[in-house]
């Protein structure tokens, strides 16, 4: 079955009793036992909830792995899968990372003892140099935020698997829906479902398989040990909104190709950051292993006063954090994203003071660029 007819399968006919064709919220903290020793599968709701398992049988299906967690954010199914790691651990991590990631890592996480080095997982020598005797895991994200580089999964999980380590993914900007990194050689994937998957700017949620099924007990026992798990509610939001991510994924990539060609006209406009374009450097790896770009562009205006007057004026387009929903996003990873990577790294990252990230939604792509076109073209003395 194709993974768009797996999304909207999510939850369906979960309910035999009424027959009711959407999943019923299952809002109960606990759940009675039928006589001693036994169970009805569900005893209490962090250790599993009908609404919460709906959700994560889908996901697992749809990545092809064994088992799906749902957890509360992004960041609570990277903070749960990171307590698989000791004291002393070291972790090799793609340094052109989410900020919110790499602050959990280097402010939390090395407190108790892990180590991380941030390389270009692009570069296989710069990769393989990282890797020391402490080393247990890679982890990377198969495409970057902002500037949209590519992880070569297979070419990655070949030196992970050779050095018995495992190779997590963050596959947020992609989805299921275009890359199935679990397929291609990755131990875990990880979502912000927050983003695509839910796709509707509605809830913060969070979603990790684990393609192993004696590695996902261990996710498991974390999960369940830690409890920062996804509530029957935000669930069923992410249920709902992920039944449409085909659909949504299609209009906003088309969408995206058009804007990221019109902004690489437009005379104010630096550089366009888009792997659907072929100029991308990773556009034919990407072609080669993925079904699509994805709906993220990143772009450089000629002065950092444009900057503020684009996320000001424009009127659809709302300038916020966040992104893979339907409507349009635009943010400045510099002061808002990425403000808690450390200067230096954000510079030889190219994240600068006239950098724009836009996030594309599923709105009619004309008005979004005469949204973008007006904004452009206001003056300051016409306010
Ligand atoms: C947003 C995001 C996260 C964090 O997810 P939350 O749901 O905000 O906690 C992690 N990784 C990537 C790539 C993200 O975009």
């Amino acid at each position: 079955m194709n993974i768009d007819t797996q999304a909207v399968q999510t939850g369906l006919e979960w309910d035999t009793r009424t027959g009711a064709l959407s999943i019923p919220i299952y809002q109960s903290a606990t759940f009675r036992h039928p006589g001693l020793g036994q169970s009805t599968g569900f005893d209490y709701s962090r250790s599993g909830n009908p609404t919460r398992l709906a959700l994560e049988q889908g996901i697992a299906r749809m990545d092809g792995g064994s088992r799906g967690f749902a957890f509360s954010s992004g960041m609570a199914a990277i903070t749960s899968l990171l307590l698989l790691f000791q004291e002393g651990d070291h972790l090799v991590v793609t340094e052109d990372l989410y900020g919110g990631t790499c602050r959990l890592f280097d402010r939390i996480f090395t407190r108790f003892g892990l180590s991380f080095s941030y390389v270009d997982t692009t570069d296989r020598e710069e990769v393989l140099a990282a890797i020391t005797p402490s080393t247990k895991a890679l982890f990377v994200e198969t495409l970057t935020n902002p500037l949209l580089k590519f992880a070569d999964i297979p070419a990655l999980s070949t030196i992970c698997h050779e050095r018995g380590l495992l190779l997590i993914a963050d596959n947020t900007f992609l989805t299921p829906y275009l890359l199935r990194p679990l397929e291609r050689g990755a131990d875990i994937t990880v979502y912000s479902a927050t983003k695509y998957l839910s796709g509707h700017n509605d809830t913060v949620a969070g979603l990790a398989v684990v393609r192993d099924p004696q590695l996902a007990e261990q996710v498991y026992f974390h999960q369940n040990s830690a409890g920062a798990v996804l509530g029957p509610q935000d669930s069923w939001l992410v249920i709902r909104g992920m039944k449409t991510l085909g659909v949504r994924l299609d209009r906003q990539q088309e969408n995206a190709l058009k804007i990221a060609r019109w902004l690489q006209r437009h005379p104010q406009v630096t550089r366009v950051h888009y792997p659907g374009l072929e100029e991308h450097p990773d556009h034919d790896l990407i072609r080669r292993h993925a079904r699509g770009f994805g709906a993220m562009i990143a772009f450089e205006v000629e002065s950092h006063s444009l900057v503020e007057q684009l996320l000001l004026r424009t009127q659809l387009i709302s300038f916020a954090e966040s992104l893979g929903g339907v409507e349009t996003l635009m943010t400045f990873p510099e002061g808002q994203t990425h403000a808690d990577i450390p200067p230096e790294l954000r510079a030889r990252l190219g994240i600068n003071d006239v950098l724009l990230r836009l996030s594309v939604g599923i709105e009619n792509v004309d008005d979004l660029i005469d949204d973008l076109n007006q904004a452009f073209n206001k003056r300051e003395t016409t306010v």
